[in-house]
């Protein structure tokens, strides 16, 4: 008997963290039903995807969308779009820059409804953690925020303070009795100080010079301890350095619930690169060293570097300009271009699926997203990877069209993403795994 199924995306290269397979794929209310070749279904609709990749949409766990409060920044329908056209299905939005920061419900509630109504990609919210609010922990993760977010260092807006060690203590114990996580900005603020203090200048290389790599080094090795005495799980963003990532491993190694991320940009640049990028390439932690770069590339490329997110954290261009690297602000925009400039650098395509989708719902608990299976959503990136080109700004989403990466090899020209099973119109909230 046939079967009647909503679509078939037939003859496409099917790319999951598992393997490729060339398959149909059939679907029923926006979830995915059946894969195999040659599918014997009747579909309303028939997409052909011969000669093209499948892969799963991608999941951004690290954005910062800004909105609401900050959208001459960016915003979210610019944002979600820069999203859906780099084969993003999925994100989950940072507690900051946006205005309220997300520390309390009266911000959760207003960040829910902004992306509610503007995001064309299904959305997570992570929830902050600053001092004077834990007791907003259980009331945000009643209303269903992914885990929180904490920094170690100033974060750069004074409306989201560090988190001092006692605060990190109390939160953890909190987060861990929920069964929730913690997301670590992890820069040690007393070697920073000691480090800014010897700095004479304003220079690319005197930003550098006062971000050392034993700053992150120390804040890891102090979040993991406080997450192996308290049994909070523990994710680390943005790690820069190989030594960082290690360090990591090691950790789960000896029993700790602890993950790591890193970012294109640290995959891509090293120290001298931010002179010649100028202002659009200062993020913190900056740029490391080539034997950073590679050998958090090497990790990656082996499967044992999970996650990679953009770290997209846009500004005005008026902001990136100057000559105190000091005072410029610092994020890069990337949310777009993420898959295209690891697929350029030869990343193999199941890797790409498994650190940009998969991994990334898995340990976050979207649930649903992130895999090519029966039973998730159908999150596809349908994506010519024949096609070459450059990164160029006029084909930049964001609301802010600039980026450090312009000029960079890209690969994989999208043909289409569709967010359970439809061109992406109407994001929804992803609650995580077990709330209701
Ligand atoms: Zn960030």
């Amino acid at each position: 008997m046939i079967s009647k199924v909503d679509l078939v995306v037939r003859a496409g290269t099917v790319v999951t963290a598992a393997g490729v397979i060339d398959a149909d794929l059939a679907v029923t209310d926006g979830r995915i039903t059946d894969i195999g070749p040659r599918l014997d279904v009747d579909a309303d609709e028939e997409i052909d995807a011969s000669g093209l990749h499948v892969f799963p949409g991608g999941v951004d766990a690290h954005v910062h969308f800004n909105e609401p409060g900050r959208t001459d920044w960016e915003t979210i329908a610019c944002g979600t779009a820069a999203l859906a056209a780099g084969g993003y299905t999925s994100y989950v939005d940072m507690p900051l820059n946006s205005l309220p920061v997300t520390i309390d419900t009266e911000a959760f509630d207003l960040k829910l409804a902004a992306a509610s109504s503007a995001a064309i990609v299904d959305f997570g919210i992570w929830g902050g953690l600053v001092p004077g609010n834990v007791d907003q922990v259980d009331a945000l993760v009643d209303r269903g925020v992914l885990g929180f977010k904490a920094f170690m260092c100033p974060s750069g807006i004074d409306e989201f303070p560090a988190c001092d060690t006692i605060t990190l203590r109390e939160g953890m114990a909190r987060i861990a009795r929920r069964g929730s996580i913690l997301l670590v900005h992890a820069e040690d603020p007393v070697i920073l100080d000691q480090h800014m203090a010897a700095v004479g200048g304003t220079s690319a290389s005197d930003f550098i010079r006062s971000r050392p790599p034993d700053a992150e080094l120390a804040a890891i090795a102090n979040a993991i301890e406080i997450a192996a005495q308290t049994g909070c799980r523990l994710h680390v963003v943005h790690v820069s350095t190989l030594a960082g990532m290690q360090m990591i491993r090691a950790a789960q190694g000896s029993g700790v619930d602890v993950s790591g991320e890193t970012c294109p940009h640290y995959l891509l640049y090293v120290e001298d690169d931010l002179q010649r990028l100028g202002g659009v390439g200062k993020c913190f932690p900056p740029f490391r060293t080539a034997a950073d770069r590679d050998g958090l590339w090497r990790m990656l490329a082996a499967g044992v570097l999970p996650i990679v997110v953009s770290d997209h954290s846009p500004s005005t261009l008026e902001l990136k300009q100057g000559d105190d690297y000091f005072k410029i602000w610092g994020g890069l925009s990337g949310c777009q271009s993420t898959r295209q400039l690891l697929l350029a650098r030869s990343l193999d395509a199941r890797r790409l699926a498994a650190a940009t989708a998969t991994n990334v719902a898995r340990r976050f608990g979207l649930q649903g997203k992130g895999e090519i299976a029966p039973g998730y959503d159908a999150d596809l990136w349908l994506a010519d990877l024949t096609h070459t080109d450059v990164l160029k700004s006029e084909d930049l989403l964001y609301k802010n069209r600039f980026s450090a990466h312009e000029g960079q090899p890209i690969r994989g020209r999208t043909v289409m993403t569709l967010v359970r099973g439809r061109k992406p119109e109407k994001g929804r909230f992803i609650r995580p795994v077990g709330s209701s």
